[in-house]
This record gives structure tokens, C-alpha cells and sequence, in this order.
């Protein structure tokens, strides 16, 4: 069983679609067989409901327990589930082409993988305010800022991602005037080239960073292949 491979003891799947369940622990398998440092990271896989998890969430991690919510992921619900997923995509809350019904556990496996990072090279005393700060993936997230150029298009994403209303204002104007903006608006922006979400933390940065190069690969945002280079080179 894949789960006893990860360094998984605990599992509780009680409530989830099997099938679901099924296909992501298919595509999280990949992950861990791609960045073994995530194998014994995952102490625990344990259905809670909305109430513990928060109504919003799909699933969510502490760095020792992958938390999926038994509201979404109960087989009646796996089809409005699907068809969030998708929305959220089509909204920019999430990474072009996350669509997958396992990307969710992906973006889950991203915020493992900054824990690895944190386990591996901070002392223990120190850890839990690494994660709780987000400090190393502050790390990665602005040295990648800082040299990463994207194109027009990530740009124009980014902007309509930021500010949903400037659907009228054209392509041209928009690059011209994200040029002008200030360094803290302008990072806004670039953040939200990845995602909506992307901008709520540098380790939900991290994370959808992630998400989004497991998925598209080179074609990738850019600031994704860049924090995750980054990311690789830390690792080391
Ligand atoms: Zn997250």
C-alpha cells in the first residue's frame, strides 16, 4: 500500500469517495516517488468535516496530518466538488490547468515540501516558527521575485487576476501602467499571475507554485518554474 511507503501510520478515509480517493493518492504517489524527501514527512491521512477544517477548505495540512474534508469529498458531493475545482480555475483562484481532481492534494504535498525543507536544514528548536512565519518560503518566493521577468500575458493574468473589474481596459494599457506601479503593488500582481490564492502567503505561494509546475511543466508560469528552482537548490 502506497500510504505505508509515504511513512503514512494513521489513515482514517472514513466518508471519502473511494474512487476519488483512489485517484489522488494515484497522482500523490507520483509526487513522493519525484521528491523522496516528502516520504516520513506525512504522519497521518484523517477525514474531518467542515467544522474542524473550515467550510471553505478542501483539504488542508499542519506538516504532520493531511486533513480531507468528508463535506466535499463524501461520493454524493464529488460532482459539485469537480465542478468548484474547475471554477475556482476559471476564476484564477487556482492555476491554469489544475482543474484535476487530485491538484488539491498536489498543492497539499507543496506545503510538505517546505516542511522538508525546514526539517532538513533548521534546527529543531527553530522549526516551528519557520513554518508558522512562512519564513523559509519567504525565502524562495522573493529571491524568485526578484529575478524572475514575465511575459505580457502573465502580466495581463496577473493584473485581471488582481483587480477582477478591468475587463474593458486594454491589453497595452494595462502593461503600461503595471510598468509604473510601485514595488509593493507590482509584487501583488506577480504573486497573482500564479493564482488568486497564490497571494495569500508565501507558503500558499509556494504551494500553488508547485501545484502549478507539477501540472504544466515548462509551461508553467514563470515565477513557478522560478520558486521551484529555487526550491531544488535549497534542497541540496
Ligand atoms: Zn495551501
Amino acid at each position: 500500500m502506497a500510504k505505508a511507503k509515504w511513512g503514512v501510520t494513521t489513515c482514517n478515509l472514513v466518508g471519502l469517495d473511494s474512487e476519488t480517493m483512489a485517484t489522488t493518492f494515484a497522482e500523490m504517489d507520483k509526487v513522493f516517488a519525484t521528491y523522496p524527501q516528502l516520504v516520513g514527512q506525512l504522519a497521518a491521512i484523517q477525514s474531518v468535516d467542515s467544522e474542524v477544517i473550515g467550510e471553505n477548505a478542501f483539504m488542508a495540512t499542519d506538516g504532520e496530518t493531511l486533513y480531507i474534508n468528508s463535506d466535499f469529498y463524501a461520493t454524493e458531493n464529488i460532482e459539485t466538488l469537480t465542478l468548484e475545482r474547475k471554477t475556482y480555475v476559471q476564476r484564477g483562484y487556482f492555476p491554469i490547468g489544475t482543474e484535476n481532481i487530485a491538484s488539491t492534494a498536489v498543492h497539499e504535498l507543496g506545503h510538505l515540501l517546505e516542511i522538508a525543507l525546514i526539517r532538513a536544514k533548521i534546527p529543531i528548536h527553530e522549526q516551528e516558527e519557520f513554518w508558522n512565519n512562512c519564513t523559509y518560503a519567504e525565502k524562495l518566493v522573493d529571491s524568485a521575485m526578484n529575478e524572475v521577468s514575465l511575459s505580457n500575458t502573465e502580466i495581463l493574468r496577473g493584473f485581471r487576476n488582481y483587480e477582477t473589474d478591468l475587463n474593458n481596459v486594454a491589453d497595452s494599457f494595462l502593461v503600461k501602467i503595471f510598468n509604473g506601479l510601485g514595488t509593493k503593488t507590482k509584487s501583488d500582481i506577480i504573486r497573482h499571475s500564479i493564482s488568486k490564492y497564490a497571494n495569500v502567503s508565501p507558503s500558499e505561494t509556494l504551494a500553488e507554485a508547485f501545484s502549478d509546475v507539477w501540472f504544466n511543466g515548462n509551461n508553467a508560469n514563470s515565477l513557478s518554474r522560478a520558486i521551484m528552482q529555487k526550491y531544488l537548490s535549497a534542497s541540496r
